[in-house]
């Protein structure tokens, strides 16, 4: 008899390397196998043929294997098996990466049912790594509706089906957490059902059912996160800074330009949570160009007169240095000392710091990690990071003297659509900047076919001639050979991405007249700043790049922002990326290239090429390719849900209600299973 909590190396056929790669996913004991839910299901109900292929679509054929071959690729450690397939309607090449053992599986002449995705491959239409079964009847893996997990190196989605079969009886044991009542009142089965169904489920409605289920678990569970985590915050003390009208007035009269009227509602909101005596939990939400550090600059001068300091955290090094010296445009007149500390550079004196003559510091996220002493912290400024628990404030307590919590502003340019909003930040309050400062024209936005891609250097070389500068961003930083992918990953052929450097190369060819410069992420940080102010000085016309330009650079005589491979980032990333021009009164642009992609991915662009609206691009993005998308992939890791969907709307309305009358009504201690549940999710998802 086997149990919930045994390891799973009592299940057949799980051996030590399995072990490990169970472990790897976080799956110890038979209990977290059953819970590791399937990411995706598919109905092999429908067999389609190869007529039907698009690229980009998954598809469940049934095909006879007419060739089988293998070949070593060009890149060394590659290994090729390819396929060639067929049924009434055509034949396809079906390709698989570093499996050799895929050649002794397939035999020619014989009849499988194939499941994945037709891509294009070296121009041409292949079907890649698809997952395969021979087509008898009753199969588990590719007919009925079928599970695909997340897996690692070394485990298949057939083996993880099989075990996951061998231990579905013991998923009646699971206890559940979820208070009869509500589960009465919802219409929810309980949790043995719903994990069983999750599995395999015996029909779509059933699935779906276990599905709701477990969705408003995760969600109830979260809902209560948050709301005990904001009971918590409304207990702690934090330092009280009034409300200096006359001071802000002051200041905001000096400024260069006039406020925008969300400017003023934001400031005003935080100013009045500053005053109150628990701290401020606050999101300062603002499309790229918004103005969010003037808001977050206000803040900082009424603490800084109120006699305490501020700490800005920064994500990057070259938006440390950004912070630190807008501000020091913007305290020019009233002599606030502030400090910069990042790896690579610090200005200001620690002993300043520790004595709390410095009001306001400057720095990298992995300031938190450095023990410097600060007087009295009132006021922390949190740039791109959406999830900043207690914890972290703590850790930047330690060796002050006050024992007071300081406030939290936390400021981000994603835009968060309102269900994510809803669901995620419920312990937040929301201040959002809805316009850009007046003046700013709409940036032209274009996708650029192959053909006239020479057309698009000429226009280009014109912009520069005329004086001003461009960024080239490219998703990854060297070239690398496709990625061994296992059958089921799904993952995307990483060949063909152009590589920052690879792209450098190319473009001094090119514009040999314009000097061109390099930027990622693996250059050390001083290296980075030279290259930066290379391109702020105007020295270097050409920066190329990857991502790390993504947020906050602010260069307003780069007016040209060219994209390559467009097609492998969402809309909100891109959308931030052309955030990257557009700011000043001149005329910018913004060159999409996305070639081998398939219709539905020029379709996504499109989008991007019709709407400004951050908010608009975050849906689409939400729609088609997750939540992850919309927060980032660093924000990803604090997303607690594995079967709630956003478009849950309705599920995640009952879950807050539910969850706030449940804390209303009773304690969390007469719920002890729960409570635990709830204490876990607070802590894996970084709210405390
Ligand atoms: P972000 O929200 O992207 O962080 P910043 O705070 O960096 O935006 O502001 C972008 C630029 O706009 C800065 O140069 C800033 O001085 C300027 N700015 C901010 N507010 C206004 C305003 N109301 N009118 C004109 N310019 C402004
Ligand atoms: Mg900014």
């Amino acid at each position: 008899m086997l149990s919930l909590n045994d390891p799973i190396t009592k299940l057949r056929l799980v051996g030590p390397a399995n072990e490990k790669a169970l472990n790897h996913l976080g799956i110890r004991t038979i209990r977290d196998l059953l819970n590791h839910f399937p990411r995706a299901w598919e109905d092999l109900t429908q067999i389609q043929t190869i007529s039907e292929i698009r690229p980009n679509e998954k598809i469940n054929l049934k095909a006879r294997v007419r060739k089988i071959a293998d070949h070593s690729a060009r890149f060394r450690r590659m290994h090729l098996t390819e396929g060639l397939i067929e049924d009434e309607t055509g034949s396809v090449i079906a390709i698989w990466f570093n499996q050799p053992f895929i050649k002794n599986l397939l035999q020619e002449g014989k009849e499988y049912y194939f499941s994945g995705k037709a891509q294009f491959y070296k121009e041409k239409l292949q079907f890649m790594s698809p997952t395969f079964e021979a087509a008898k009847e009753d199969t588990i893996h590719t007919a009925g509706i079928i599970p695909t997990y997340e897996l690692t190196e070394g485990i298949t989605q057939k083996q993880i089906r099989y075990w996951l079969k061998s231990c579905l009886p013991l998923a009646r044991l699971i206890e559940d957490y979820l208070p009869s009542s509500i589960r009465e009142k919802l219409g929810l089965p309980n949790t043995s059902y719903a994990v069983s169904q999750i599995h395999f489920p015996s029909s779509k409605e059933s699935l779906e059912k276990a599905r709701r289920r477990l969705a408003f678990g995760e969600l109830f569970l979260f809902q209560l996160a948050l709301a005990s985590f904001k009971q918590k915050i409304k207990s702690l003390s934090a330092p009280r800074i009034l409300f200096d009208v006359a001071l802000v007035k002051k200041f905001v009269a000096s400024l260069p330009f006039r406020l925008t009227s969300s400017q003023r509602l934001a400031a005003w909101e935080i100013l009045k949570d500053l005053a109150a005596p628990h701290p401020m939990n606050r999101l300062l939400e603002g499309e790229v160009g918004s103005g969010k550090t003037v808001v977050a600059g206000i803040a900082m001068l009424e603490a800084a007169k109120a006699g305490w300091q501020s700490v800005l955290l920064s994500p990057t090094e070259i938006l440390a240095w950004q912070h630190y010296h807008t501000l020091q445009n913007l305290f020019e007149k009233s002599g606030l000392q502030i400090a910069l500390l990042t790896g690579s550079r610090k200005i200001g004196s620690p002993s300043d710091i520790a004595a709390g003559e410095t009001k306001i510091i400057v720095g990298t996220h992995a300031l938190l990690q450095e023990r410097i002493t600060f007087k009295k912290i009132g006021l922390l400024v949190v740039d791109e990071q959406h999830r900043f628990g207690v914890k972290q404030r703590m850790a930047l307590l330690r060796e002050q003297e006050s024992s007071l919590v300081p406030h939290l502003l936390s400021m981000t340019a994603t835009p968060i659509p309102r269900t994510l909003a809803l669901a995620f930040y419920g312990d937040l309050d929301i201040s959002v900047l809805k316009e850009l400062p007046q003046g700013r024209k709409k940036i032209v936005t274009r996708l650029v076919k192959p053909e006239i891609r020479k057309t698009a250097y000429a226009f280009v070389r014109k912009e520069i001639n005329n004086g001003r500068q461009a960024y080239v961003v490219t998703p990854l930083i060297e070239e690398s050979a496709p990625r061994p992918s296992s059958p089921s990953r799904g993952e995307e052929l990483k060949e063909g991405a152009k590589a920052a450097t690879v792209e450098a190369e190319k473009l001094k060819k090119i514009f040999p007249e314009f000097e061109i410069g390099l930027l990622h992420g693996r250059l050390p940080g001083n290296e980075k700043k030279n290259i930066m102010d290379e391109f702020k000085s105007g020295t270097v016309q050409i920066l190329v790049s990857t991502t790390v330009i993504e947020v906050g650079v602010d260069v307003p005589n780069a007016t040209l922002m060219l994209i390559e491979n467009a097609e492998r980032f969402g809309l909100s990333q891109l959308h931030q990326l052309r955030g990257r021009v557009g700011r000043s009164d001149l005329q910018s642009y913004c060159l999409l290239f996305a070639e081998n992609s398939g219709q539905a991915a020029l379709e996504r662009l499109e989008a991007l090429v019709q709407s400004n609206d951050g908010f608009e691009l975050a849906e689409i993005d939400l729609k088609t390719r997750g939540p992850g998308e919309v927060l980032g992939t660093k924000q990803s890791g604090y997303i607690p849900f594995r079967v709630a969907k956003l478009s849950d709307k309705k599920l995640i309305k009952q879950a807050k209600e539910e969850a706030q009358k449940l804390l209303e009504k009773h304690n969390l201690e007469d719920f002890p299973i729960l409570k635990q549940k709830v204490e876990n999710l607070a802590k894996n998802a970084h709210l405390e």
